[in-house]
């Protein structure tokens, strides 16, 4: 397989048309970001030669594109699937269109087309396009119930693939398509129109990227409707509890995220474009302080985002169950756009940190080594004899599709879109704040500073910084110094510097082509604690290694003892293993017990609780093995801890 070399335009929020944003840091420009080796790139190449290909066949059996056809006359048949099914192809053709842009490929190309144009055959003559009401509710019945129909959630997904291909291919069809709904949509919606707002926020940030592509006025003007509408009641008078939703209270007055995830997460994202956009530094402030409250109370070690499955919403602050937590591959994803906004706006590398553990730890968990199938739940533990529940649940492993797939071309369209997470640019200098191998450029002037990363991390902390192309004037290079790391050296030409804690360091001078920066980062394997009143993960260690949580799974134990009856001591050596297995991880050996296995209930001894005693039951000495969390689950289902009981006394 052949490393993508190419990339005409730009795959993902390219700097806005026309505007007066102002942000502190800019997304390379078209072509500047090529992940070009080492492990992301593998996730890259299965996610384009493998998940793609599953993921148009899953749209044929499933009956998605099916419906698209129906709708638009060129077969008969039943509609099929949920009402928001139009968005799996919308996100598909997203992340076709970033992998096009990386490469060109014939297959993809011709699928492509053949996609594109079945969706604007579906479209109407007024510009209303959603294939599954279109054949399930007369036109009278359209945004009639928008807590639940999610017309505007499919515009938004729409939106961001047409964007997409227009950038990476220069074709306009689907922007067309997607101008011809914003024409529509801005003769429905608005002040003295429909005063309604999405149940499934998702359009916000949509219209807000049409807008920078297109520099259509009105797409800016809705998104900003929408936002600003929402939390006055419009759901909750059509009988909806109004929580759920995230239209309790407005954006500007919301303390935290609360209700459906995905939703308030989406919703946050697009509420920071706009504070862009519109440069609302109170605003800007005020999402910041949400965001801050949201990492504080509401997040897992795993960057997952959401505990409850009832709403599939966020607990209440601290709730943050380990077997029944839900974090939604989709949170994690959307967790993802909402910090790379506030990193843009702010230039806080702390956003770079959040990024950087949901993505290996929140959103990778969410599809397998071979990158065809999908976690949509991502519990922190997986009991042994757990139940086998609805299709969502990890009890089942992971799967090709979902009959709700909102995760599986979720997955496929950030990876494919991931060079553009990398790096930034300003003014006068690069900014690397992930490490993937490949190369990276802003421009300086009339010059251009390029820099080649050549990095085994995640397992390995070394990461050299090659200069590939240097203006003649003094430029500014920075680099993301890990929060996790507890030390770290940079040699940038002058001796080994200790730079752990430092946040970024920044190199201000005159580059020379070949010269190398080198950043080594310690992965020693530390063990963290939760908050005491996380209440289900108390007495308790989670193991990290660089950037990886870690976690147990029977799969890798010795003998019978199971990983439920898991005791570790953190004060004990721990040993490191490079293996082969799992794509070539680094396990991790941890002294520690197994304590007891509870006895089985009998007729005469079935009562579980016993009166407290100073000594714990004897333990029995056992080693366990870690592996990083995210590879869990790819030799079959079985059960899995990420937070691990500590031994009683331990040093
Ligand atoms: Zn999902």
């Amino acid at each position: 397989m052949t490393a993508p070399t190419t990339s005409r335009r730009p795959s993902t929020l390219a700097p806005p048309v026309r505007t007066r944003a102002r942000t502190a840091l800019s997304p390379l420009a078209p072509g500047h970001a090529h992940i070009s080796g080492g492990f992301w790139w593998t996730r890259q190449d299965r996610n384009r030669v493998d998940a793609l290909a599953a993921g148009y066949e899953q749209l044929e059996a499933s009956g998605t594109l099916d419906n698209f056809r129906i709708a638009a006359g060129t077969c008969t048949g039943r509609v099929k699937g949920m009402i928001f099914q139009d968005s799996d192809v919308y996100k598909w053709l997203e992340a076709v269109a970033h992998e096009i842009g990386r490469a060109e490929d014939p297959l993809l190309r011709s699928r492509q087309e053949e996609v594109t144009a079945l969706v604007a055959a579906a479209q109407q003559p007024d510009g209303y396009l959603n294939s599954v009401h279109q054949l399930r509710h007369g036109p009278e019945e359209r945004y009639s119930d928008l807590a639940w129909n999610h017309e505007l959630y499919c515009y938004g997904h729409l939106f961001q693939a047409a964007v997409a291909q227009a950038r990476s291919t220069g074709k306009t069809t689907l922007l067309d398509v997607s101008l011809r709904v914003l024409d529509h949509l801005v003769a429905v919606f608005g002040v003295g129109r429909h005063e309604g707002v999405p149940g499934h926020p998702e359009i916000e940030m949509a219209l807000v990227e049409l807008y920078r592509e297109t520099g259509r006025d009105h797409a800016l003007e809705l998104a900003r409707f929408f936002v600003d509408r929402r939390g006055h009641g419009y759901l909750s008078s059509l009988g909806h509890e109004p929580t759920y939703f995230s239209d309790r209270v407005p954006v500007r007055e919301a303390s935290t995220v609360e209700g459906h995830a995905v939703r308030a997460l989406y919703l946050a994202a697009g509420a920071t474009d706009l504070a862009i956009e519109g440069a609302d530094i109170e605003l800007l402030a005020h999402l910041r302080s949400v965001f801050a409250t949201m990492l504080a109370t509401k997040t897992y070690v795993t960057g997952g985002m959401g505990s409850r499955w009832v709403g599939e919403a966020y607990g209440d602050p601290y709730e943050l169950s380990t077997d029944h937590g839900y974090a939604e591959t989709c949170a994690g994803i959307a967790v993802l756009q909402w910090a790379w906004r506030l990193l843009l706006a702010s230039g806080d590398e702390q956003y770079a940190d959040v990024i950087e553990r949901t993505l290996f730890n929140a959103i990778l968990p969410g599809v397998s080594l071979d990158g065809t199938e999908f976690f949509y739940v991502n519990p922190l533990q997986l009991r042994s004899g757990a139940q086998l529940t609805g299709g969502t649940s990890a009890v089942n492993g992971r799967r090709g599709w979902f009959q709700c797939a909102c995760c599986p071309p979720n997955v496929m369209r950030t990876l494919s879109s991931l060079d553009q997470y990398i790096a930034t640019a300003t003014e006068g200098g690069l900014q690397i704040h992930q490490f993937a191998s490949g190369t990276y450029t802003a421009n300086v002037g009339l010059e251009r500073l390029g820099i080649e990363v050549t990095t085994g991390y995640p397992h390995d902390g070394r990461v050299v910084l090659r200069v590939v192309e240097a203006p003649e004037t003094v430029a500014s290079l920075s680099v993301r110094i890990p929060a996790w790391a507890e030390s770290a050296l940079l040699d940038a030409g002058d001796g080994l510097q200790e730079v752990a804690g430092s946040g970024v360091q920044v190199l201000d001078r005159r580059f020379q082509i070949g010269e190398e920066i080198v950043l080594d980062i310690d992965m020693s394997p530390r063990f963290v604690t939760a908050p005491h009143r996380v209440d289900a993960s108390r007495g308790t260690v989670a193991l990290e290694r660089g950037p990886l949580v870690y976690a147990i799974e029977q799969a890798d134990q010795e003998g019978s003892a199971l990983v439920d009856d898991a005791l570790v001591d953190p004060g004990a050596p721990v040993v490191e293993h490079p293996i082969e297995d799992l794509d070539g991880v680094v396990a991790v050996d941890l002294t520690g017990a197994a304590a007891p296995e509870p006895s089985a209930a009998t007729i005469d001894r079935s009562w579980p609780y016993a009166p407290w005693t100073p000594e714990p039951a004897p333990a029995k000495a056992h080693v366990w093995r870690a592996i990083p969390y995210f590879a869990w689950a790819n030799r079959g289902i079985g059960p899995m801890r990420v937070w691990l009981p500590v031994i009683s006394g331990s040093r």
